[in-house]
């Protein structure tokens, strides 16, 4: 029997890659457990396949009520790198990790150095604006954790992430820079992008029939943001709020209310059909739903989504 030589070339390629993998077994390759998606996905971009990057969030499950298990646990503490986002997203995380007995934990909090804000809803502003204080300052519990939807933000979280990457695997710094700056320049442009795009609408109402999610974005391009309910997806709207909001879109002369990924849509679709408006998704990235997760969707995919909704949602044209 005779190969030819295709063939012959395609199993020395086949046995190279084998003997590549038992050279560097799994357990010698940096472990990095992740919280949320935008985590997941910056942190896999740095490692480039040089690391092994996984996250805690199953496919498709709410993240603000999440609590780890105790699988979930073992996971953290076997990794070599765990990063999460904050207190205000994964309250539980501080716990978890100071339980943890590891010498070779090392832990991010990817949202250490960015400027939080409030989650301060426009409406609030209506009904307060006599209280100047707001909650801007102070009151810690009331802070938006969706950091990730301001780009200079995520560019943060990617700078505090690389740097738990160097430190945990010196030997391979050189290339997790070079990616996080690749990261940071997507993010850059990204940002542009959506100033170009966004300046230019017919109305500058950012209204959310959903919990409080975009407050860093609508604050970047400045829009007034009106979300539904509060910071936490299972936050239960009020009548009261429900009848503001239709209000809010009758009046803004707005033609769409946009809808969030984490809830059923109903209640936003009702509200929009008394409002005799149209409903656009826009995608808070917390998590991806299992379709997502399948066609390996990124960061980047659902941002570009969600400038498309915003751009037809806001009547936009590009400067
Ligand atoms: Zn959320």
């Amino acid at each position: 029997m005779r190969f030819s030589p295709v063939i012959i070339v395609c199993c020395a390629m086949l046995l190279t890659v084998g003997c590549t993998k038992k050279e560097a077994p799994s357990s010698t390759r940096l472990q990095v457990v992740t919280t949320l998606f935008p985590l997941y996905d910056f942190a896999r971009t740095i490692a480039g396949g040089t690391a092994d990057v996984t996250m805690l969030l199953p496919s498709g499950v709410e993240p603000h009520t999440f609590e780890p298990k105790p699988e979930d646990m073992i996971r953290i503490s076997r990794a070599g790198l765990f990063v999460y986002t904050s207190r205000y997203m994964e309250p539980w995380a501080d716990k978890i990790v100071s339980g943890i007995n590891s010498r070779t934990l090392r832990v991010v909090n990817a949202g250490e150095k960015v400027t939080y804000r409030a989650a301060v809803s426009s409406d609030d502003h209506d009904d307060h604006n006599h209280h100047t204080g707001h909650k801007e300052h102070g009151d810690q519990k009331g802070m938006d954790p969706h950091i990730w939807l301001d780009f200079a933000n995520a560019a943060q979280m990617v700078d505090a992430i690389l740097a738990g990457f160097t430190a945990s695997d010196p030997g391979n710094s050189a290339l997790y820079r070079q990616n996080a700056e690749a990261l940071k320049a997507r993010l850059a442009a990204l940002d542009d992008r959506y100033r170009k795009n966004l300046t230019s609408c017919a109305t500058r109402k950012l209204l959310h029939g959903g919990h409080y999610t975009f407050g860093y974005l609508a604050h970047r391009y400045n829009f007034e943001y009106h979300a539904l309910s509060g910071i936490s997806s299972d936050a239960e709207p009020s009548a009261e709020r429900m009848v503001g909001l239709v209000r809010e879109i009758k009046s803004s002369g707005s033609r769409y209310l946009f809808a969030e990924e984490l809830l059923s849509p109903r209640l936003t679709e009702t509200l929009a059909h008394e409002a005799g408006v149209g409903v656009l998704m826009l995608h808070g990235a917390h998590n991806l739903s299992r379709d997502d997760q399948s066609r390996n969707v990124s960061f980047f995919d659902l941002m570009e989504r969600n400038l498309e909704q915003l751009r037809k949602g806001l009547q936009c044209r590009a400067e």
